[in-house]
C-alpha cells in the first residue's frame, strides 16, 4: 500500500519536474551534495556568480586597486546600482530603491520620515505577530519621541492581530500617523493585499510602510502600481545576496522632496564629499543612505542578483506554490498511511494563499529541524513550537520535494527525533 502511493507521488514528480520552465536556473547554484535545501526563505544559497565576484571584490578590487577602487571600480554607485536592479523585481520606478544597511535599521529612518509628516497624530499600528524587530523598532522610536517630549505621549504604538488591521484602520482612522505591515507573516505565510490595504489607510491620510522580507524576490509585486508610500525588504532571503547582505529602501518618489530621515549620514548627504558641516539631504533616493556602503557585501549582492534580470515573477510563483502545494500532498499521502499524524498544520491551508513556506506545529519541533538536517534536508524552526519549510524555486526540484516529504514523515513516525544528539539546543536557530 504504502508502496503503491509511493510509487504514484514518484510519477507525480517526475511530470511536475519535466513541465518545470525554471528547471534551467539550479545550475547556477551552490548547493552541496546530498542537501535538500528548503531555508531559501532564510538564507539563500550562493551561487556561481556570486562566488566569483567575492573573489574578484577581494582578490582584484581591493587587493590591487586598494582605496581607488571606490572610483576605478564604482563601489560609490553599488547602493543605486543595486537599487536599480531591485526595482522590477518588486514593481518600482527606476531610481526609488537603495541597498544599504538592515531592515530593522531602514525601518528606523522610514518611521523617522513618514511619521514627523502626520503631525499632531501619534499613532503607528502594526500586527501583534509582526517580525518582533520591527515591533522593537517601533518601540524603540516611541520610546526615543516620548522620553524627549514634555507630556511624554507623542507616539504610541498599537498592534492588533493580523485579522483586525482592517477593522482597527476603520476605528482609529485619521488619529493613525504609520501602518508598518509585514506582507508574508514569517511564521504562518498569510499574505496581506497590499494594494488593499493601501488604498484603505490612504482613505485615512495614513501612511503605509511594508516589510517585504518574505516577499521580495518569490511574490510579483507592483509597488509603483499600488501606491506604496514605503518599503523595506532583504536580500539575504528569496535574493541569494548572502548572511548579513544589505537591505533596501523604497521610497516613492513623490514623497522624496518632503521627507526628512533621522539617520541624517555623510551619505545621504547632497554632496557627501564637500564636507559641510550642516547637512542637506540629497534630493535623491540617495538621501535614504546613512554611513559607507558594505563594498564587499553589496559587490556578491550585485553579481547574485543577475540570476534575476529577465525573471517571470509570475512564472517564478507559479513553481513555488506547485513546489509548496505538492510537499504539502506528498506529507498528507504518507502520513495517511501511517497509524496517525502528529504534525498540525499552522499556516494557511491552502498553497496558493501563504508565502513560499508551510509550517507545521509540534511540541518536539526543534528536534524533528535537526535530524531532517542530519539527513541533509535543511529546514527551520522558529520558537516555541514551529517546523518551517521554505521553498526557493530557482533550485528546487519536485523529485527533491518528495524526498523530504519522505524523511519528514519517517523521522515523525519512528520518533528518530527522540535522540539525545537532536535536542542540544544551538545559538542560531
Ligand atoms: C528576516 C526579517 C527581518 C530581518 O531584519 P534585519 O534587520 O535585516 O535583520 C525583518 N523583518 C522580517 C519580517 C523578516 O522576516
Amino acid at each position: 500500500m504504502t508502496h503503491d502511493v509511493i510509487a504514484k507521488l514518484k510519477q507525480q514528480a517526475v511530470t511536475h519536474d519535466g513541465e518545470d520552465t525554471l528547471a534551467d536556473y539550479i545550475d547556477q547554484f551552490i548547493i552541496p551534495n546530498n542537501t535538500i535545501y528548503l531555508d531559501g526563505n532564510s538564507l539563500g544559497p550562493s551561487s556561481k556568480a556570486a562566488k566569483k565576484r567575492a573573489e574578484e571584490v577581494v582578490n582584484q578590487q581591493w587587493g590591487q586597486s586598494l582605496i581607488a577602487g571606490w572610483n576605478d571600480h564604482d563601489w560609490i554607485e553599488l547602493p543605486q546600482k543595486i537599487g536599480n536592479k531591485l526595482a522590477p523585481i518588486i514593481g518600482a520606478e527606476p531610481y526609488s530603491v537603495v541597498a544599504c544597511d538592515s531592515i530593522s535599521v531602514n525601518l528606523f529612518k522610514l518611521l523617522g520620515a513618514a511619521f514627523s509628516k502626520q503631525f499632531p497624530r501619534r499613532i503607528i499600528l502594526s500586527q501583534i505577530d509582526n517580525f518582533p524587530s520591527d515591533l522593537y523598532m517601533i518601540q524603540g522610536f516611541e520610546t526615543l519621541l516620548n522620553q524627549c517630549s514634555e507630556q511624554g505621549n507623542s507616539c504610541e504604538m498599537q498592534s492588533v492581530a493580523t485579522s483586525e488591521v482592517e477593522d482597527t484602520i476603520k476605528r482609529l482612522g485619521e488619529q493613525i500617523a504609520v501602518l508598518v505591515l509585514t506582507q508574508v507573516n514569517y511564521k504562518t505565510g498569510y499574505i496581506f493585499d497590499i494594494e488593499k490595504i493601501t488604498q484603505l489607510a490612504h482613505k485615512y491620510g495614513i501612511l503605509v510602510i511594508w516589510d517585504l522580507a518574505h516577499s521580495a524576490g518569490i511574490l510579483p509585486l507592483s509597488l509603483a502600481e499600488h501606491n506604496v508610500d514605503f518599503a523595506v525588504g532583504c536580500t539575504y532571503k528569496y535574493l541569494n545576496g548572502g548572511p548579513g547582505s544589505p537591505a533596501f529602501v523604497y521610497v516613492a518618489p513623490k514623497h522624496l522632496e518632503d521627507i526628512n530621515q533621522p539617520l541624517s549620514g555623510w551619505m545621504g548627504h547632497k554632496n557627501a564629499f564637500a564636507f559641510e558641516p550642516d547637512y542637506q539631504k540629497a534630493p535623491i533616493i540617495e538621501q535614504m543612505l546613512c554611513g559607507t556602503p558594505s563594498v564587499i557585501s553589496m559587490s556578491v549582492l550585485d553579481a547574485a542578483l543577475d540570476v534575476y534580470e529577465h525573471m517571470d515573477m509570475h512564472a517564478l510563483r507559479a513553481k513555488s506554490v506547485a513546489l509548496n502545494g505538492f510537499f504539502q500532498h506528498c506529507v498528507e499521502q504518507l502520513f495517511a498511511q501511517a497509524e496517525h499524524s502528529q504534525l498540525e498544520l499552522a499556516c494557511e491551508a491552502e498553497a496558493t494563499k501563504r508565502g513560499s513556506q508551510i509550517a507545521f506545529k509540534h511540541p518536539q519541533a526543534y528536534a524533528i529541524c535537526q535530524a531532517l538536517i542530519s539527513e541533509g534536508v535543511i529546514v527551520d524552526f522558529r520558537a516555541p513550537d514551529i517546523l518551517r519549510i521554505g521553498f526557493s524555486p530557482l533550485y528546487l526540484s519536485f523529485a527533491g520535494i518528495l524526498e523530504a516529504a519522505q524523511c519528514l514523515v519517517n523521522i515523525v513516525t519512528s520518533k528518530r527525533y527522540e535522540l539525545a544528539e537532536f535536542q542540544r539546543k544551538h545559538k542560531v536557530t
